[in-house]
């Protein structure tokens, strides 16, 4: 059984602060100063170049990637980390598009976050014309999956409403209809429970940042089924994905299974902080992290419904259908969080209604989720946040 009061005592966690937005951005691992500044003092300080063999810099990137693995059910070996989350969709989806060479349509769904869908027009413009980006209702991707289409490329969880995909089922379906699947699981991993092998996934991405807790920039990750990773050619063939990046052969060569998906050199301070958010993870089972975070956003939407009646619901009501996060309409939303936000309760906005909460079960816990219910009922009830201050928009909403 997981001890989630043994884990919120490992964040750091601002006295006063009820933080719902580790779906953007998750907290400092405690551990993690000390980590960062021993590698840096140790490692960097005095090993200096050496300590890409000495440290196991190199290394990092794919045990990291295990470690990742493990919470999103994807085999050992088969994740490595890098760059970020908007790379690894184009790396991954031009690589799914070249395994399925007949066909031009990429499939997705205007719940999609935009980076995706910029990265996905980027790549089909420099393919040519014959290839198109075909963006439908998440309700109707199955209905068009046709036979024109190649790679069916979703975000599992809508980062608007908590809209769950559900992956095994639509991967093969997609699947049956010779579709290769990417699933981008920005919202899902740490979240939700994945199971990349289970539901036979072509190619996934996700990043680290959100509910991972690995700080803000840190790396993304990518997954290549055991199916495809011998085949797969990388669009972006950087040395270090090379077979043999130290030969300085003037020819690429894609390295060994996922070391392929590697481009330049890795992003080791960030990888450092991490490792100190998955020393957490790995006390942790996921389908216990699910069943809470179930629970916490269930009693988030009872508590304000039954409280703030302006407020509608934007999320799916049945847990099983939604992500990590609870998100209301309001049209004042903006003003709204920003009020909540003055009050100690971090959520954010997303465009052009939306308030957005995301519950996290390794550091938010129900007495968390009743706190902020009573400060949200105390800024809608008594119109709170009618104050030109919480009406200016920022760069970073
Ligand atoms: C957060 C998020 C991104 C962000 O991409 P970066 O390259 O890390 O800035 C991309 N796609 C989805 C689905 C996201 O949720």
């Amino acid at each position: 059984m997981s001890d989630f009061t043994k884990t919120k005592s490992l964040f750091h966690l601002p006295e006063g602060m009820i933080y719902l937005d580790g779906n953007s951005l998750g907290p400092l691992p405690k551990a993690a100063c000390d980590h960062v500044s021993d590698m840096m003092r140790d490692e960097w300080g005095k090993l200096l170049i050496t300590g890409w063999n000495k440290a196991g810099w190199m290394q990092m990137s794919t045990d990291v990637g295990d470690r990742i693995a493990r919470l999103i059910g994807a085999e050992p070996g088969h994740v490595i980390t890098g760059d970020t989350l908007s790379i690894k969709v184009y790396q991954a989806l031009a690589s799914a598009l070249e395994l399925n060479p007949t066909r031009k349509v990429v499939l997705s769904d205007n719940g999609n976050f935009p980076s995706d869908l910029y990265m996905a027009q980027g790549l089909l413009k420099s393919l040519g014309p014959d290839y198109e980006l075909r963006v439908v209702n998440p309700e109707d991707v199955a209905e068009n999956l046709t036979a024109d289409v190649a790679v069916m490329m979703l975000t599992e969880v809508d980062y608007r409403t908590g809209r769950l995909h559900d992956m095994k089922s639509l991967t093969a379906l997609a699947h049956e209809k010779g579709v290769i699947t990417v699933w981008d699981l920005a919202h899902t991993a740490g979240a939700t429970q994945v199971d990349l092998a289970g539901s036979d996934a072509d190619f996934a991405v996700g990043c680290t940042y959100k509910y991972l807790n690995g700080g803000p920039g840190a790396p993304a990750f990518i997954y290549v089924s055991p199916k495809h990773v011998a085949q797969v050619r990388p669009a972006l063939s950087g040395w270090l994905g090379h077979e043999a990046p130290f030969a300085f052969d003037l020819d690429y060569r894609p390295g060994t299974g996922i070391e392929r998906m590697r481009v330049g050199t890795p992003p080791v301070i960030a990888l450092k902080a991490l490792e100190t958010a998955l020393d957490i993870w790995d006390m942790v089972e996921m389908a216990d992290v699910r069943a809470k975070s179930i629970e916490l956003c269930d009693l988030f939407i009872s508590e304000v419904e039954a409280r703030c009646p302006t407020l509608t619901l934007a999320s799916p009501r049945d847990g099983q259908k939604r992500g990590s996060q609870v998100s209301f309409h309001f049209a004042d939303g903006f003003a709204a969080m920003q009020a909540l936000i003055a009050r100690g309760v971090i959520g954010d906005f997303r465009a052009p209604d939306i308030m957005r909460f995301g519950f996290t079960p390794l550091y938010i816990d129900n007495s968390d989720v009743m706190a902020a219910v009573a400060i949200v009922e105390d800024v809608i009830t008594n119109n709170l946040w009618d104050r030109p201050e919480y009406k200016i928009m920022g760069k970073v909403t």
